[in-house]
């Protein structure tokens, strides 16, 4: 989508730095990191966000769980733990409207979510 920041990424119209990608999604580092590691996780696909996400793409629901264990993995913080973080609409503070979860870890996050 025209306009679309992760949509530019993709298109590597935008620089970024990638951690993990497949057929199916791509995986980069947070601009704004808010954890030691923080990585976003997003389908080529564009969808606006967790709501109008298509449940009988079965392969891409597969491919972005697969993702979150794989960032896990090269990022080291599949052992000590990470937190995986969907934020939807305004009051759930999203500000960029193209699918895309939160990986956050490499320290102790502690039990508030927010
Ligand atoms: P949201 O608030 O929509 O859940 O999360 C959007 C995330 O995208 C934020 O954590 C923000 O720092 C990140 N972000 C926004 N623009 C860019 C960008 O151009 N490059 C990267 N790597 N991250 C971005
Ligand atoms: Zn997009």
């Amino acid at each position: 989508m025209s306009g679309c920041i992760f949509c530019r990424i993709l298109n590597k119209e935008l620089p970024s730095t990638v951690v993990y990608e497949d057929e199916n999604v791509m995986a980069i580092k947070d601009i704004k990191p808010q954890a030691p590691v923080h990585v976003i996780i997003f389908p080529r696909k564009h969808f606006t966000g967790m709501m109008d996400f298509d449940l009988q793409d079965k392969a891409l629901s597969i491919a972005l769980i697969n993702a979150i264990q794989k960032v896990a993995e090269v990022t080291g913080i599949a052992e000590g733990g990470f937190r995986v973080i969907n934020n939807w609409g305004k009051n759930g503070g999203q500000t960029v409207p193209h699918l895309h979860y939160h990986v956050l870890g490499g320290a102790d996050l502690g039990e508030k979510i927010v």
